[in-house]
């Protein structure tokens, strides 16, 4: 018994000396600008939040929409965007709340109020990967743990897919189910991801994975296959933000913007 533990942690420590080994990046790949309905976050603040906070790759996920922002600041500046969309299907959790699915990599956006099959289809049709965000906050519009594991099914042998295992709004409960899911999938090739699902600037790193470096689909699928989530749930932090994101969608301007209203030398960083 103790051998077999030995050689559990050999493995273990080979697979730690050859990621460390090599070039790791991190990646916040769930983030929301103010081409979702509640986040006021412009693009550009985002893209001066990640090389402030030392991001290498941000996933811009807005809600039901693929942002034209962001896919011109890639194209013109090679600004390290993953480009992806959140979207809302008509299939429900046990909740009764509709399900959210991510496709990353796409090109187009894929029109919300489709079913999951029909969402999977269009996001493979673009050579995209499907991410199945906080699969177990059904409240928030995850899955649950029978339809991800339906998703898991439908895309299995083909289709890349990940379980989104660290949420930075979702909670520690649930964070935990969805790493636990994946560990009994990943064998299947299920990949992880991990993301703060911000919707305000200063949330943006709060969850992030470290991975080797890519540049295509195919690419980051492989990487994915290395990523390793990090973060850590702080309730009353995301309820804090929560809360300041809400008082900001109703002002419809954030505290940033208020202050350089009152104070025309206000810098925003
Ligand atoms: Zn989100």
């Amino acid at each position: 018994m103790l051998f077999q533990s030995k050689e559990v942690y050999n493995t273990f420590a080979a697979r730690e000396a050859v990621f460390m080994s090599k070039e790791i990046l991190k990646a916040d790949l769930h983030v929301h600008s103010r081409f979702s309905p509640d986040s006021l976050a412009w693009v550009w603040q985002i893209e001066e939040e990640r090389k402030r906070k030392g991001l290498d790759y941000i996933g811009i996920t807005d809600h039901n929409t693929l942002t034209e922002a962001a896919k011109i600041l890639k194209k013109d500046s090679g600004t390290p965007f993953v480009l992806g969309e959140e979207v809302l299907t008509s299939d429900t959790n046990s909740r009764g709340k509709k399900i959210e699915i991510i496709g990353m990599f796409l090109q187009e956006p894929i029109a919300p109020g489709q079913t999951i099959k029909q969402t999977i289809f269009q996001i493979n049709a673009q050579r995209g990967v499907v991410v199945i965000p906080h699969p177990f906050d059904e409240w928030r519009h995850g899955a649950g743990a029978r339809a991800s594991r339906a998703i898991i099914n439908d895309c299995l042998g083909g289709i890349p897919v990940a379980i989104e295992v660290f949420n930075a709004r979702a909670g520690k409960n649930a964070n935990f189910l969805a790493k636990m899911l994946w560990c009994e999938l990943r064998n299947d090739g299920v990949l992880a991801t991990a993301g703060s699902d911000a919707h305000r600037i200063a949330e943006i790193g709060r969850g992030y994975v470290g991975l080797p470096p890519f540049q295509t689909t195919r690419q980051f699928s492989a990487a994915l296959a290395e990523a390793k989530a990090c973060g850590e749930v702080n309730a009353w932090g995301t309820l804090y933000q929560r809360l300041l994101n809400r008082i900001e969608l109703a002002m419809g301007k954030t505290f940033s913007d208020l202050r350089k209203e009152l104070s025309p030398d206000f810098n925003y960083r």
